[in-house]
């Protein structure tokens, strides 16, 4: 921890969902704007360990870092905001304390003493923050879950004390509230801010900076109401107001004057925001003059925060080429024959398969990989879209009846996606094992991997480079026994790992743009920076839109 660094801490009240990951990566990029240095931290306040084994349907998805850790979606915002270089301390639950002290008191560590919340549970909270704060001029914290709830409490004490050991002038506390305006009433209501700060401050945490989440301009004869009602500064009452895209937020912020604020608050001394970039992004995402659709065919089709880095990512890839992407989602286990195939996935520019865990539906993304082969329509498989991929080739070009995953079908005469037993992690240079029964938690590859690429392939065109490093979150693996026999039917093996013995990415001759890959491409893309695979992606569903060659 440095001498001066500043910690900011972020709350929510009133409902959930208003969108405080995103108001703590944009009060991260207005910091950064200014020259600042900053890390973005998400403590969460569910007793899961990490979210790697949560159900996407309720949780959303799960974010991986380069260092392997499995964490929270709003992490996924952060990079997406910022510079910030995040990892597995970055994002750190009721269970993981837990875990920690409870471990280190049957080690013995306390001495028999009794462990309590208060200081005990507290205290390590407070040092999981203090993790992040080397080399980084503030420290935004985002307390997951809205005030009043009781599994925050203990986060909340923490931060409440970490005023007094780090000195009030170097921490903040930020506090998004909802103000509704009441069609029926015609007005503007402040009486759930009123309540939430109410209960905030019976708590110990006065808050500094209100951001009230609304969908018009706050007038100032509220934000006087407000200000007064919640003890804070007229112009600590900040609009943050709907907008049409989510990285227009910054701008909005700025414009109410918020990043003053803060450094006015923690005393900072920072250069006049350089916010070019975000309002050329603006521009570019208002002149968008060109449209795709992609289908996504998947399983967590409902909850369409499952695939959030995905649609980001995908709606990056179509940026640099000023086209709107649009998204049919498709729920794979729809799709029972190829009449119903067809019948969903004609007219659509592109199709991708995402990944995902779990048998339901798999035929029905192989059915959707056919079609786009077959069709010549731009097709994009991840990680386990890469698996249906090879599934689909092996029996349908390559001629091995049954083919499958090991994962779906462990009779299959032909594993061509298997569980690789035994291989040598060039990462950590060490010799990996995993057996069928082992810990679900435990036995994936996780994280940043190298991966080389092959000339003169769609992958080696994309990245405009033959090393590159991408995150990866799976189990199972393209089983090499099967390459000569798919190379020769036609496959090409664009990416492997250094050694060559992981297939990273895939292709095929003979289709204008058709290509798996092992990792997970989406975590990586930003705005101002497309993921060059998504890029050429939407790139080629814009040429097969424009060559008119829908069925
Ligand atoms: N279920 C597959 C595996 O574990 C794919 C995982 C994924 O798509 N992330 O290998």
């Amino acid at each position: 921890m440095g001498d001066t660094t500043k910690y900011i801490f972020t709350t929510g009240g009133v409902l959930s969902s208003l969108g405080k990951g995103l108001a703590s990566a944009a009060i991260g990029a207005l910091l950064e704007s200014r020259g600042l240095r900053v890390t973005i931290q998400k403590l969460d306040p569910y007793i899961n360990v990490d979210p790697g084994t949560m159900n996407p349907f309720q949780h959303g998805e799960v974010f991986v870092t380069d260092d392997g850790a499995e964490t929270d979606l709003d992490l996924g915002h952060y990079e997406r905001f910022t510079q910030a270089k995040l990892g597995k301390n970055n994002n750190f639950t009721t269970g993981k304390i837990y875990h920690t002290v409870i471990s280190r008191e049957r080690r013995g560590d306390y001495l028999g003493g009794t462990i309590q919340v208060i200081p005990h549970i507290t205290d390590e909270i407070k040092d999981s923050i203090r993790l992040v704060a080397d080399d980084v001029d503030v420290v935004i914290v985002e307390i997951g879950g809205t005030i009043g709830d009781i599994e925050s409490l203990p986060f909340l004490e923490a931060i409440r004390q970490f005023k007094v050991d780090a000195g009030p002038e170097n921490v903040l506390y930020i506090h998004l509230t909802l103000v509704p305006y009441i069609v029926t009433a015609g007005e503007l209501k402040t009486k759930p801010t009123q309540h939430s700060v109410k209960e905030l401050r019976s708590i110990g945490i006065a808050p500094d900076i209100l951001l009230c989440r609304t969908d018009r301009y706050l007038p100032t004869d509220i934000k006087k109401k407000i200000a007064l009602f919640c003890d804070v500064d007229v112009d600590a009452v900040i609009t943050a107001k709907d907008v049409p895209s989510i990285y227009e937020v910054p701008l909005v912020f700025h414009r109410e004057g918020l990043d003053d604020k803060i450094i006015e608050k923690l005393n900072i001394w920072t250069r006049a925001p350089l916010l070019d970039p975000w309002k050329a992004l603006i521009e570019r995402i208002n002149g968008l003059d060109s449209e795709v659709t992609i289908a996504v065919v998947g399983k967590y089709v409902q909850l369409i925060e499952s695939y959030k880095s995905l649609n980001e990512a995908l709606f990056h890839g179509g940026l640099p080429h000023n086209c709107k992407v649009h998204l049919k989602f498709i729920d794979s286990g729809e799709i029972t024959d190829r009449e119903i195939c067809r019948d969903l996935l004609a007219g659509v520019d592109g199709i991708l398969v995402p990944g995902g865990f779990g048998s339901r539906g798999i035929e029905g993304k192989i059915r959707a990989v056919r079609f786009a082969r077959e069709n010549r329509v731009p097709f994009f498989g991840i990680c386990l879209g890469m698996h249906v991929a090879m599934i689909e080739f092996s029996r349908h070009v390559a001629g091995l009846t049954g083919a499958h995953s090991a994962e779906f079908d462990k009779e299959t005469p032909h594993p061509v996606i298997f569980l690789m037993l035994e291989w040598y992690d060039e990462q950590t240079r060490t010799v990996q094992k995993r057996d069928v029964d082992s810990d679900k938690g435990g036995s994936m590859r996780l994280g940043a991997y190298t991966c080389h690429l092959k000339k003169d392939t769609l992958a080696a065109h994309a990245y405009g480079s033959s090393e590159i490093s991408e995150r990866h979150r799976h189990r199972y693996e393209f089983n090499n026994d099967y390459r000569q026999l798919l190379e020769d039917a036609g496959l090409i093996i664009s990416g492997t790992s250094p050694n060559g013995e992981l297939v990273e990415i895939t292709e095929i001759a003979d289709h204008p743009w058709f290509l798996g890959c092992q990792f997970h491409p989406e975590f990586k893309s930003r705005p101002m920076d497309p993921h060059p695979l998504f890029r050429d992606f939407i790139g080629a569903a814009l040429a097969f839109s424009r060559n008119k060659q829908k069925i």
